[in-house]
């Protein structure tokens, strides 16, 4: 049997002019990620892309596992291609659907004709399909508001046969919403939040900050294989870490201790958009979640952003911390993410730290040391790899 998937775009079909870059990004993405599967070409109709696969013996259970991470479809189906008569229509539904329709109670045949020049209408190959399943398969019956699998037949220049549709990831296609760099840390909440954006059509850079000796190398590892469980969804994430231990330790032996964390905030920022803007990223992403911790009030986030000059996406500020854990399992992270190596902002934290901190006196504090040439040593010295799904 030869058989294709039916991708229902989402979003795509609202953008006018620009549906045809978003369409063609799509489909970049779609090859990408169905590349362990197979080569695959691809056509494009009015609201459906067909990717039709190069060779017929692919394994259509890994491309339904790989299509359902790809944003920017609302659902996709596995449709079964056959011969334009009846009689080859209705073989190829029960040898194509037989299982499924025997794992129901409940069906109904959905007919579209949309090549007029064949024989038989819209209703009546329902009624025909629908009769041949009912002698074959019982017990059966039709239920056309309320079916649990609704077999579709499409008449077009060829005849598609499919069953219920799966369902998508929805959002936009990666890259069709720009470039932006993730601040990436050990924890729950950073991996949600590049996930998040990528869903929104942003792809990503990530930027990770290690303080070795206080941070191990299992800690770096732990950021890497989370990285690679966003690259799911996301595609390839270019990871950058960078170094930060002298920072800290400056920032440790000559600040005021209530403001050490909201100053390593604003270094970390700083080095980001630095960064950022040498990858041509268009704006920050951070895991932060309005009065999660100390750093995360209001008047913390005010200074932290301050140091700003291009838009930080913050897509988790306003959801409780298990909302944010339910998206952590839904995307695999949550394991990962709990393994309890250090993270640079758990070293040198503050007993007593600052949570309604003021501006002018957190830059005052950093006048006293010359933070530049440090910034541009850790800017230096970040190495780059590129992270790609396994
Ligand atoms: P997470 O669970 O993502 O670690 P968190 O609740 O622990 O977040 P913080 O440690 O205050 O919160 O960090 C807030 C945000 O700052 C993180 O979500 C992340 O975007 C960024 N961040 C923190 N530590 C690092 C790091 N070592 N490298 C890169 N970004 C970091
Ligand atoms: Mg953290």
């Amino acid at each position: 049997m030869k058989k294709v998937i039916l991708v229902k775009n989402g979003e795509i079909v609202l953008k006018g002019l620009n549906r045809s870059t978003f369409e063609d990004i799509l489909i970049k993405n779609i090859r990408r990620r169905l590349a362990p599967v197979g080569t695959f070409k691809f056509h494009k109709s009015q609201s459906t892309i067909t990717v039709i696969p190069d060779d017929d013996d692919i394994d259509f259970d890994l491309a339904v596992a790989c299509m359902k991470r790809v944003f920017g479809i609302v659902g996709f189906s596995v449709a079964v291609v056959c011969e334009k008569d009846i009689e080859s229509i209705k073989a190829a539904t029960l040898e194509f659907l037989g299982d499924d329709l025997r794992a129901v109670r409940t069906f109904k045949v959905n007919g579209k004709r949309s090549d007029k020049r064949f024989s038989m209408t819209s209703p009546e190959i329902c009624r025909e399909v629908g009769a041949h399943i009912l002698s074959n398969i019982q017990p059966l019956t039709v239920d056309v508001h309320n079916p649990e699998l609704t077999v579709t037949v499409e008449v077009r220049d060829q005849v598609l046969i499919h069953g219920n549709q799966f369902k998508g990831a929805g959002g936009l296609p990666v890259g069709s919403s720009g470039k932006a760099c993730l601040l990436l840390s050990g924890g729950i909440d950073s991996p949600v939040a590049g996930w998040m954006m990528a869903k929104r059509g942003i792809s990503l850079d990530a930027v990770h900050f290690a303080s070795p000796p206080y941070t191990s190398k299992r800690a770096e590892q732990k950021v890497k294989d989370l990285a690679q469980i966003v690259a799911r969804y996301s595609g390839r994430i270019h990871l950058m870490v960078v170094p930060f231990t002298k920072l800290q330790e400056t920032i440790k032996d000559n600040c005021p201790e209530d403001m050490f964390t909201l100053i390593m905030r604003r270094m970390m920022m700083k080095i980001a958009q630095r960064l950022a803007q040498e990858r041509d990223c268009k704006a920050l992403i951070t895991g932060e979640s309005l009065g999660q911790v100390a750093s995360q009030t209001i008047g913390a986030l005010a200074c932290t952003n301050a140091v700003a000059e291009m838009p930080v996406f913050r897509p988790l500020i306003g959801m409780d911390k298990d909302e944010i854990i339910t998206i952590s399992r839904k995307i695999d992270t949550f394991e990962t993410s709990l393994l309890p190596y250090e993270d640079c902002c758990t070293v040198f934290t503050p007993k007593h730290p600052k949570t309604r901190p003021v501006l002018s006196m957190l830059e005052e504090a950093e006048a006293a040391i010359d933070f530049e040439p440090l910034i541009d040593e850790a800017v230096r010295g970040t190495q780059h790899c590129n992270i790609d799904a396994e």
